[in-house]
């Protein structure tokens, strides 16, 4: 099953161009939806999970037509919010039984074995009878994946989902998806390069409503492999450097800045030639440094 994302545009009511003719062929395994804040990644996940509309375009799931076939979509789809809020009082075991009911499992044997498959899964099952207001952000996390994966899901999308979590939560987090990626279409909607990195076969990078760049992040990686350059500067000269030289990012090391260059040509001057990185391709992209 292969999803095909068509032209599809959506300008909201206030003139916000969130999406302008986005093109898109997702297939089975780790999807990466890469952009900063504001890029379109929200609109673009809830047109796909059938809860907003597009104004124009297409998008197809195997053979079924997601803007016009929503109750089929559904069926077959999981969708992990970037807000999603569970309620506070109630055991992750009763509220997770209470989804799947709501999704139509209504035969009692049977649920109760999806529900402790799912706990297990999202090893969540010791902490089954704890009320979710007492879980961390990364428990939440795998039990919005719990919930999304009540009905077997084809497709899944999970949008934003390891914002606020800690490293090992994080890993944790990235383990369950890179399993359920073994057999699912998975679409990861972050601003995180690392997320990307660490979990996708394929990426898209959104700015501004459009796709500005898709394909193998190694292999995106490489096309501007031996372009890289890195040096130390003093904070009063960034102005200068960013005058003459295309730089894709800077950050502090020992509080110091360091610069990220792109050249094509070598550079000396104190420059050092550095491996290239997804960062670099991502700053490269959003910076319109290409
Ligand atoms: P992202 O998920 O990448 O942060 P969004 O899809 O949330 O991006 O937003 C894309 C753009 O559309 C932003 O400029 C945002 O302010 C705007 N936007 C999002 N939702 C609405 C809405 N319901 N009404 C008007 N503007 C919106």
């Amino acid at each position: 099953m292969e999803l095909t994302i068509d032209n599809l545009s959506k300008t909201y009511s206030n003139g916000i161009n969130a999406l302008q003719d986005v093109s898109l062929t997702i297939e089975k395994g780790m999807f990466g939806l890469l952009g900063p804040n504001g890029a379109g990644k929200s609109t673009l996940m809830r047109t796909l999970a059938t809860l907003q509309e597009a104004d124009h375009g297409a998008v197809t799931l195997g053979n079924i037509d997601v803007l016009n076939e929503k109750n089929e979509v559904r069926k077959i789809l999981g969708y992990l919010p970037q807000q999603f809020g569970v309620y506070p009082k109630i055991s992750a075991e009763v509220l997770l039984n209470h989804l799947a009911v709501l999704k139509g499992i209504t035969n009692k044997g049977e649920r109760k074995e999806i529900v402790h498959v799912l706990l297990h899964k999202t090893n969540l099952y010791h902490a089954r009878k704890q009320n979710l207001k007492g879980y961390s952000g990364g428990m939440k996390q795998r039990f919005g994946i719990a919930q999304a994966l009540l009905n077997n899901p084809k497709l899944l999308i999970v949008d934003e989902p390891t914002a606020g979590l800690d490293p090992s939560e994080r890993n944790r987090f990235y383990n369950l998806l890179s399993e359920i990626g073994e057999n699912t279409i998975v679409i990861l909607s972050t601003h995180i390069v690392e997320d990307v990195k660490e979990l996708c076969e394929h990426m898209a990078i959104i700015n501004q409503g459009q796709v500005v760049l898709k394909g193998k992040p190694l292999e995106l990686i490489d096309q501007i492999e031996g372009k890289i350059y890195q040096k130390t500067i003093h904070k009063n000269e960034l102005d200068v450097y960013k005058r003459e030289y295309r730089v894709i990012h800077e950050k502090l090391f020992l509080g110091k800045p360091v610069i990220q260059v792109m050249s094509d040509i070598e550079l000396d001057n104190g420059f050092t030639s550095v491996k290239a990185g997804l960062e670099d391709v991502y700053f490269t992209q959003i910076n319109n440094l290409n």
